[in-house]
């Protein structure tokens, strides 16, 4: 390989263009290749939150490489919107966890607190508490708009002298010496390496390589809430899912008088074909999200449902993100997907693996990322 390979991205999602500014800013050639738009897929659809309320230490290590990212990404002129995040409790047990975060949190530097039941309305004066043990709350974690993200970032891989092909889809490929020469809609394209960043089509993608990936694109659907008139506070991200998963919903802020809600139900067994799925959000969970968010925050000032879409959470057999070669023979086709229902918050340190991956073998970076790494013990279908 020469000192410069030139790396081929497939998607041009969060993964993909995180991947992509890691490659580039090391020196690597890089093309993005999408077979649509850029954030077309699950990174458009997503409600973009951003959080590190979590409750394992290797989430939180992962987060910590993620945000260091964000704070770049911010400085070259991304929006992000810290508007707090509130994941409430439900049990006594939960908030256990949730004292031993806010530990593990600051070790890392983040700042985060428990709050008890009788102080969440100091956070959101329209909660009822009702069947909460309390909460913990993180002050700077927030939100970001996914498909800024992925312009700002596709702007940077060009401007660093990389390139990045939307309309073209990648159909086959052909291994070739030292490399792959990939046959697209719009004509061949030869590199060193390639990198699978295709989301929920990732494992259609493994196979153009004869290989098997087991992402499994799950449905999830969010609605935008109308109010009447802005609140006087603003409402940060809450998680209030029933025992901490499951179903339940998130909401958060959009705008001054327009929060977003994400609707969490059990979800069909069958994986979606990303091709071909409903993406609107269904009638009967506009009225589950309804009665959710009203029993949580009832008396919302003329709060009523706004427009509703759905989209893919690209899930994996154990919830974390693939990231590696599928085949360590084969150390010149690294994957970078199955980011399940994380894919906007991780995608920085994904793409920092990724690039490590592609352009040092090994994940040097970020201390204990191999777990990332799609071994046979992982890349398994989910049950
Ligand atoms: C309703 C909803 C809410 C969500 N909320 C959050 C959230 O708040 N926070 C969070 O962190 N995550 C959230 N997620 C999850 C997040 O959106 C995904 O994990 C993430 O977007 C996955 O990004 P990706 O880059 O892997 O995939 P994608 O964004 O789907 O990108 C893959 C790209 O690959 C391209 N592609 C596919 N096949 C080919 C081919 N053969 N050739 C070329 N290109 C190809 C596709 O066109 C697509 O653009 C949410 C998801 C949904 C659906």
């Amino acid at each position: 390989m020469t000192t410069s390979p030139h790396v081929v991205v497939i998607g041009a999602g969060t993964l993909g263009m995180c991947t992509a500014i890691n490659l580039v800013q090391q020196g690597a050639r890089v093309t993005v290749i999408d077979a649509n738009a850029i954030a077309s897929g699950s990174s458009g659809r997503s409600v973009g939150v951003v959080g590190t309320q979590f409750t394992d230490p290797f989430e939180i290590l992962l987060r910590v490489h993620a945000m260091r990212q964000f704070d770049s990404f911010e400085s070259a002129g991304l929006r992000f919107n810290r508007i707090g995040y509130l994941r409430l409790a439900r049990t006594e047990a939960q908030m256990a966890l949730f004292h031993e975060s806010v530990k593990m949190q600051a070790e890392a530097g983040f700042r985060s607190r428990v709050y008890q039941q009788d102080e969440l309305t100091t956070l959101v004066p329209h909660m009822d508490p009702t069947g909460l043990a309390g909460a913990i709350f993180g002050p700077d974690n927030g939100f970001i708009d996914p498909h800024e993200l992925c312009m700002l970032l596709a702007e940077k891989v060009r401007e660093a002298g990389g390139s990045v092909r939307q309309f073209c889809k990648v159909e086959s490929a052909t291994r070739k010496a030292g490399g792959y020469r990939l046959e697209t809609s719009k004509g061949p394209v030869d590199c060193d390496m390639v990198v699978n960043a295709a989301g929920a089509w990732a494992p259609q993608v493994a196979a153009i390589f004869g290989q098997t990936l087991h992402i499994h694109p799950e449905r999830h659907e969010a609605v935008t809430i109308l109010l009447d008139r802005p609140l006087d506070y603003t409402m940060p991200m809450v998680m209030d899912l029933v025992n901490g998963e499951g179903t339940g919903l998130n909401f958060r802020h959009e705008k001054p008088s327009e929060l977003i809600a994400e609707v969490h139900k059990v979800s069909s067994p069958l994986p979606e074909n990303p091709d071909f799925y409903n993406e609107q959000c269904e009638e009967e969970s506009k009225v589950l999200l309804a009665e959710l968010l009203l029993e949580r925050v009832p008396d919302l000032p003329g709060a009523r449902l706004g427009r509703g879409w759905a989209g893919l959470y690209p899930m994996t057999h154990d919830h974390r993100p693939f990231v590696g070669p599928v085949d360590s023979s084969e150390p010149t086709l690294i994957t970078a997907a199955g980011a399940c229902g994380y894919g906007i918050q991780l995608a920085p340190v994904i793409g920092q693996v990724a690039a490590d991956w592609a352009l040092h073998g090994a994940p040097i970076s970020v201390p204990e990322s191999e777990r990332l790494a799609p071994t046979a013990d992982r890349n398994v279908p989910l049950v």
